[in-house]
């Protein structure tokens, strides 16, 4: 019929206008020709954009060298603190064994352990010194103190931390009316260095901003930051057991049950959780004692005892 046409849709949803003039003056052969011609073209235009593949490309190749440059980075890290740890191995375990009682009482089939773990976290954090002069121990005993923490546990490099700042004693932060003794935030860990010395000075006062604020960091690491390296799947999954227990003395606390933890544990359940890991390492017979599901709990999840002589509970879980 005159002005009538006909419209093929082709698999890709194209279309392919003929009048109705050609339809009449072509053969079948001609017309089986036009249309094939159709669809080739219409499955040439359904290729993906060239840009967008070199896009892709570009941000593979990206991803690919940044996996490689972290990965060279931490090598070059690890064989500078290794190196470090032969060098001043001697230093390194007199230093610890003067300040640092956890270390001291350690087997000693597991300090060389303990003095390559802390070596290498030293070497890969960088610490800030605001109102102090750094002293060649401080890096050292601050380093201690996170892996005395994490000792027991695969990860305890606690990655998502690229600085430590370490202050002369208590310091102002941001606009919080009270002066800090230490704090954990998204730009690193902070620590007052003349608390800090204290809470080793007295390790049986259950009062340590080290181990503190590096339990505060175990927990960011582990459930704040995303995707973090430092994460730790084994520790993650004991958590949840940890809180089935810990959560009700938690709220048994809050209603005024304190025993030998401090008020502070009653703050929230962070608090809590730092206030009682203090506890786990400078009154462990104490908190065995009152709190003997929570001591337990604590040795399940960080898998340390610090009533045993060997401390830590599965050395394969280190791994
Ligand atoms: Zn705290």
């Amino acid at each position: 019929m005159p002005g009538d046409s006909l419209l093929i849709i082709n698999k890709n949803g194209d279309s392919l206008f003929i009048s109705d003039s050609s339809i009449n003056t072509l053969s079948p052969e001609a017309f089986r020709a036009i249309v094939e011609a159709h669809n080739k073209t219409a499955s040439s235009d359904s290729m993906p954009d060239p840009f967008l593949i070199m896009m892709g490309v570009f941000a593979f190749i990206l991803l690919f060298g940044r996996v490689i440059y972290n990965w060279l980075k931490k090598n070059k890290q690890f064989k500078k603190a290794m190196a470090a740890y032969e060098t001043h191995y001697d230093w390194y375990d007199d230093e610890l064994n003067v300040y640092n009682q956890y270390y001291k009482t350690l087997p000693s089939s597991l300090k060389s352990l303990f003095l390559q773990r802390t070596a290498n976290f030293m070497f890969s954090k960088k610490f800030v010194f605001t109102g102090i002069a750094e002293e060649p121990r401080m890096r050292l005993l601050i380093s201690a103190a996170a892996v005395q923490l994490s000792f027991g546990l695969e990860k305890y490099l606690l990655d998502y931390f690229k600085t430590i700042y370490v202050y002369r004693e208590d310091y102002r932060y941001g606009l919080y009316n009270s002066p800090f003794m230490g704090h954990v935030s998204n730009d690193g860990i902070h620590l007052s260095w003349n608390n800090f010395l204290r809470g080793y000075e007295n390790y049986t006062d259950a009062d340590n901003v080290g181990i503190h604020e590096m339990a505060h960091a175990l927990t960011y690491v582990n459930f704040v930051a995303t995707n973090d390296p430092g994460e730790d799947i084994g520790f993650k999954k004991r958590f949840r057991n940890f809180s089935k227990t810990a959560r009700p003395i938690f709220l048994k606390l809050q209603e005024g049950a304190m025993g030998v933890l401090t008020p502070y544990a009653a703050t929230n359940y962070n608090e809590f959780w730092a206030v009682s890991v203090e506890t786990f390492f400078e009154k462990p017979a104490q908190l065995q004692l009152q709190m003997p599901e929570l001591y337990a709990a604590l040795s399940q999840l960080l898998n340390q005892d610090p009533l045993t002589a060997q401390k830590i509970i599965n050395i394969k879980l280190m791994r």
